[in-house]
């Protein structure tokens, strides 16, 4: 199978077996799929995506939407996406953690880094709250 055809988010499974439906618009079931989905949606550039599962209390929300748009944009342009590692996972009710680290590069500089993310459920779908970088 061709390499295109895998999911960016590095599952080894077949996009249209794995985000893609996520991403039309099906709620992942866990946070750790939404966490997954958000990685191969700004691989694939797919900005809404980002916005429509972050939760309003980041404070992304309180910026202009235009502007953050334009960053997920060039993020999503400028970066080459060549692993997702989990490295630890944890729900509890409505509330999650998802620890992983993010293998990207940006031309030949590594911008790598490692995130526990916090997720929240509301109404049967989980949101992106925050995430803090661990060293
Ligand atoms: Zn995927």
């Amino acid at each position: 199978m061709p390499s295109d055809h895998l999911c960016p988010c590095k599952s080894q499974k077949p996009y249209i077996h794995c985000c893609k439906k996520y991403h039309e618009g099906e709620l992942p079931e866990t946070a750790l799929l939404l966490m997954r989905s958000r990685y191969s949606a700004y691989a694939k550039g797919l900005t809404h995506y980002i916005i429509l599962s972050t939760h309003s209390s980041n404070p992304q929300f309180t910026k202009n939407r235009i502007k953050w748009m334009d960053e997920i944009e060039s993020f999503s342009k400028e970066t080459t996406f060549e692993d997702l590692k989990i490295v630890n996972f944890e729900e509890d009710g409505e509330k999650a953690t998802v620890t992983f680290e993010a293998i990207l590069k940006r031309g030949d500089q590594d911008i790598s880094f490692k995130e526990k993310s916090f997720f929240t459920k509301i109404d049967n779908k989980w949101l992106y709250v925050s995430g803090e970088l661990i060293k």
